[in-house]
């Protein structure tokens, strides 16, 4: 499971979808492995402003690899100030402010970056999803439906 994914999960409990304590999923156990991709700029670009930093950082902070993300999303430093800018002027303030070596370092995190093996646990609920051989079981038993 990249580490992309569980930026974009919540605990499928009902009860949980209104606390703030099942997001982000906390990972137990993991087992790391470093399963190189196809590098590709634009996919992290344009992906950069759909992430919850915060959630990320407590991802990488839970997995010892704080060394491996900025402290702060790179797609702050691309606000276009001016009001009238148009859709493709903001598209060349992000190509022109994120360099490469950060997008290639956010790549290696978020997209090389995979548990094999662990658990990603509810904070609120406290359900324990296992992930096994890089996939995540997100199916809960019936009485928790
Ligand atoms: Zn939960």
């Amino acid at each position: 499971m990249k580490l992309l994914t569980v930026n974009f999960l919540t605990c499928a409990v009902k009860t949980c979808k209104t606390s703030s304590e099942s997001y982000p999923l906390h990972f137990r156990d993991a087992q790391l492995e470093q399963n190189p991709q196809t590098f590709n700029p634009l996919f992290i670009r344009n992906i950069l402003s759909r992430l919850d930093w915060s959630a990320l950082t407590t991802t990488a902070n839970e997995l010892g690899l704080t060394a491996m993300l900025p402290d702060h999303n790179p797609a702050d430093d691309m606000m276009v100030d001016s009001e009238g800018a148009t859709e493709e002027e903001k598209n060349r303030a992000k190509d022109n402010v994120i360099s490469e070596e950060v997008l290639k370092k956010l790549h290696t995190f978020l997209v090389d970056t995979a548990v094999i093996e662990g658990k990603l646990v509810c904070g609120n609920c406290g359900f324990e999803y296992p992930i096994k051989e890089g996939v995540g079981n997100f199916l809960l038993p019936p009485h928790l439906v």
